[in-house]
């Protein structure tokens, strides 16, 4: 069995049962998910699996390049610079990742290493430790000599530290979205694409749901729709902000020197410039869709958009801004630009996600919304923890400080 299928060998075998599932209505559904994206394909898995009738909705193709989702590769790792409170969740997600591989038979996840530099004082450095010391995530210092040794081609000022934690790397996106759709249409849920949620309304304990195809009825309901949840749940509609975030994809000088198995990920924080810079080897693009080249991005916030109205074409600023970091950092890594795409946060105030019931549906409604631009890597566990707020209203894993109340009333 091929455990590295591509994602147009994913695709092909997914698209019948799609296609199938189009076609299936039923009266009432005991979930529905809007938005099949990152969290949406995770919850539509997990829901089918606890035996739920589900639906899921989804307004473009599975997977698609106008939401969060799209570009080959998302970082994941356990030293969580952002909070130690994290950590716990990770652990659980790892686990999942795991789980989905073994029962969808596809790899997912690439072990990478990953690679942290910035000042000691920086909040990156920082919080690393931070987390790393409470959970005891194993994280080691980079000696000179290795860094002149296994990875020469990256240039750090003397004052940067360097850490490795050597259990991250990446997850491939669009191919775990594939795996959990496979997986849940193959447990019975029903998935329609390319067909826009417009509307949402409960009356009595019936959701009723108004898309620009149809209308449907369910018990429970979970939106997990990423940059359009604004649209959707007016209680945090104006505490959420999407942005448009550049990613380039660059033609190194010696192109095998980047290849993934040889060369890790790594995360930078400058001290010049704002967040942090990250990026990936180089992943063939026959297996990872896309182009093949190395891929970086800045993580700090892009421009203020709405989902629907993304400039994707004025970009020239995003890529010198990668090009003068490469320059600097790693002036191995650039020859010319292959290809630079858009993609989109969308920012709580707190960069924290909110996951929690919808106010006023009493508990019947769940949102996970708000991935701050970090939240990829969690999604085999946020789809659990959506599976157990409907079935058992509660859930063990520790989400108590993603709850909507903290971002305050709605204003
Ligand atoms: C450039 C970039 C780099 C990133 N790097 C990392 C990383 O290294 N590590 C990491 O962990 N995370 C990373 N992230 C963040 C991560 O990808 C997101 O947090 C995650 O994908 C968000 O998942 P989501 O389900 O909320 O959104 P999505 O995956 O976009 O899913 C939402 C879905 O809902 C659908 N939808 C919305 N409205 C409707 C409607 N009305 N009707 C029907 N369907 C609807 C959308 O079409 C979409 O498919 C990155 C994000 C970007 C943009």
């Amino acid at each position: 069995m091929n455990l590295v299928p591509s994602l147009s060998d994913l695709l092909y075998r997914i698209s019948p049962l799609i296609e199938k599932s189009q076609s299936t209505q039923q009266k009432k559904y005991d979930v529905i998910v809007l938005g099949v994206g990152s969290m949406g394909s995770s919850s539509c898995y997990y829901l089918a699996k606890q035996g739920l009738s589900v639906l899921g909705i989804e307004q473009f193709t599975i997977p698609h390049e106008a939401g969060s989702h799209a570009g080959q590769s998302r970082i994941i790792r356990k030293a969580y610079f952002e909070h130690p409170h994290y950590v716990p969740l990770l652990q659980a997600a790892y686990k999942n990742w795991k789980d989905l591989e073994t029962e969808a038979g596809i790899q997912l996840y690439f072990k990478t290493g990953l690679l942290y530099f910035g000042k000691p004082e920086s909040p990156l450095i920082k919080g690393l430790k931070l987390s790393a010391e409470k959970y005891n995530v194993p994280i080691q210092p980079v000696s000179v000599q290795e860094m002149n040794n296994r990875f020469s081609v990256f240039q750090i000022p003397n004052e940067y530290e360097r850490m490795m934690e050597p259990d991250a790397g990446l997850v491939t996106p669009e191919r775990a979205i594939l795996a959990y759709t496979e997986r849940a249409l193959q447990l019975g849920a029903s998935i329609h694409t390319q067909e826009k949620t417009l509307a949402w309304k409960k009356t009595g304990s019936t959701f009723i749901i108004t898309t620009d195809k149809n209308t449907y009825q369910c018990e429970n309901l979970v939106i997990t729709s990423g940059a359009w949840t604004g649209k959707l749940v007016e209680e945090v509609a104006n505490k959420l902000q999407v942005t448009r975030q550049v990613i380039g994809w660059m033609k190194p000088k010696i192109s095998s020197r980047f290849e993934l198995g040889k060369f890790p990920c790594w995360t930078l924080a400058d001290s010049e410039k704002p967040g942090i810079y990250y990026g990936f080897p180089t992943l063939p693009s026959s297996t990872f869709g896309g182009v093949t080249g190395l891929k970086l991005g800045h993580h700090t916030p892009g421009i203020s958009t709405d989902p629907d109205l993304v400039d994707r074409n004025s970009v020239k600023e995003d890529e010198a801004n990668l090009i003068a970091m490469l320059s600097r950092f790693i002036p191995e890594g650039y020859v010319s630009t292959i290809e630079m795409k858009s993609c989109l946060y969308t920012y709580t105030p707190d960069e924290n996600f909110v996951i929690d019931f919808v106010s006023g549906t009493d508990g019947e409604a769940v949102m996970a919304a708000g991935f701050s631009g970090h939240g990829f890597k969690f999604a085999s566990i946020v789809g659990e923890i959506m599976a157990d707020l409907v079935i058992k209203k509660t859930t063990d894993q520790p989400i108590a400080f993603l709850k909507a109340d903290r971002l305050g009333k709605k204003s």
